[in-house]
């Protein structure tokens, strides 16, 4: 079966920056599974995936458009410290969920000065191009409700119902 869209796919995936670092893999692990179609993963892995096999392995280079987004200015803000009280130590790197217009946002935090907190609202592998090594391990067909849901039911699924 080769992947496509409405599919589940698994994959084991080693993901490194430009700079050779790995940043993430599934080494170790279960395998990623994920719906075909439903923006489970960035774009450009996904495309690369489809028509795959089990057992096929690829190196794929993601750019940020088709990854994690370029680096967007206006998600760069200050805001007043009282926002965070009840935290008593607020340090760079922190990461909190924000209220954004389009619901929950991550933001870290990049700078505590006395009044203020500057917080970076963009993915942090935004603006990165992104080096996947990836091995096809299943691909199955959906159930309703993973279509419905657009994500994969199951084991390691951590949402009830
Ligand atoms: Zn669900």
């Amino acid at each position: 079966m080769q992947i496509a869209e409405n599919l589940v796919a698994l994959i084991h995936y080693t993901l490194k920056n430009e700079a050779g670092d790995v940043l993430d893999s599934s080494e170790g692990q279960e395998p990623l599974p994920f719906v075909c179609g439903a923006n489970n993963i960035v774009a450009g892995l996904e495309s690369a995936l489809i028509g795959k096999v089990v057992g096929d392995k690829l190196d794929v280079v993601v750019k940020p458009e088709e990854g994690y987004g370029e680096i967007r200015e206006e998600l760069v803000q200050s805001v007043d410290r009282a926002n965070f009280q009840g935290i008593d130590n607020i340090e760079v790197g922190m990461q909190f969920m924000a209220e954004a217009p389009w619901g929950q946002q991550p933001v870290t935090v990049m700078e505590v000065a006395e009044d203020t907190v500057k917080l970076d609202g963009n993915h942090p592998l935004a603006g990165q191009t992104l080096e996947f090594s990836v091995e096809v391990t299943e691909v199955r067909a959906a159930t309703e409700d993973e279509l419905a849901h657009g994500h994969v039911h199951g084991e390691g699924c951590n949402h009830d119902h």
